[in-house]
């Protein structure tokens, strides 16, 4: 009973963090990439007691945060891959004040398997350059791709970026984009493949348990990172950081978690 009630506060939150804009948060305090002390942030506003006017506290104190440094993992064979059954659809373009930010529309149906789980896919968004490292070194950006099961569970599948060749899709979220941070724009018509933003060789992957990157830093989520990236062009990742350049959270520490991965080195890896 608690976990529905917890998973079911989640996903209230999730859905308040990712789609409201955040000029529209009322009772969020704001909050920015240049100081990421988030959890001494104060809820001007609260006539709570201490600490519930901290509403960020759990950036802080919590022991499962995102994004991590990726040294090394336990390899395994018995991982439940995530099988994404993305279809196309037509997208809402947000400016959130903190990230390109693109939302499926009512009733998409496209969603992420994992194991015996469905996970549908709400919004994926971008972090220039990526917020997860690799032995410290940070690619150009990174893709979040937000899914959420129906109790309110949650799984972020994460695509690195590097400047390769262009990608047709993500030009289409540029071109869609607003400029101006609190706008969107749902009126595009433009239909996007969520597909076409994964490796195609997504083999090997790394997962652990996570967090929100961003406030409230809520925990309980579990990333999917694959270990190939996609490209963009140097051009499109202008244009992205052109938008926003550094919203990248600095990484947590592991706390005694352990990545995992599957098994690498075999033909094709
Ligand atoms: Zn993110």
């Amino acid at each position: 009973m608690r976990h529905i009630v917890r998973a079911k506060l989640l996903l209230t939150t999730m859905l308040t963090v990712m789609i409201s804009p955040s000029w529209a948060a009322s009772g969020d305090p704001s909050w920015g990439y240049k100081n990421q002390s988030w959890w001494l942030i104060k809820d001007t506003l609260s006539t709570q007691p201490v600490p519930l006017n901290y509403p960020y506290g759990t950036c802080g104190i919590g022991s499962n945060q995102a994004p991590v440094d990726i040294q090394g993992s336990a390899s395994t064979a018995r991982l439940n891959r995530p099988n994404p059954r993305y279809i196309p659809g037509l997208p809402t373009f947000y400016n959130t004040g903190y990230s390109v930010q693109v939302n499926t529309e009512e009733g998409y149906l496209g969603s992420v398997a994992i194991g015996n789980d469905v996970f549908s896919l709400i919004q994926f968004h971008f972090h220039a350059p990526s917020e997860h490292t690799f032995n410290g070194r940070h690619y150009d950006a990174e893709l979040h791709f937000v899914n959420i099961r129906e109790d309110g569970k949650a799984a972020v599948m994460t695509s690195m970026i590097m400047v390769g060749a262009a990608n047709a899709e993500f030009q289409k979220i540029l071109d869609n984009v607003p400029t101006a941070a609190g706008q969107k724009n749902s009126t595009s018509g433009v239909r996007l493949n969520p597909n076409l933003l994964l490796p195609t060789n997504r083999r090997q992957f790394f997962t652990y348990a996570g967090s929100l990157t961003t406030p409230p830093c809520a925990e309980g989520i579990n990333f999917y990172i694959f270990a190939k990236p996609i490209t963009i062009s140097s051009d499109q990742l202008a244009g992205l950081k052109r938008l926003y350049d550094n919203n990248n959270r600095m990484t947590q520490p592991l706390n005694g978690r352990v990545l995992t991965s599957t098994k690498t080195g075999g033909m094709g890896q």
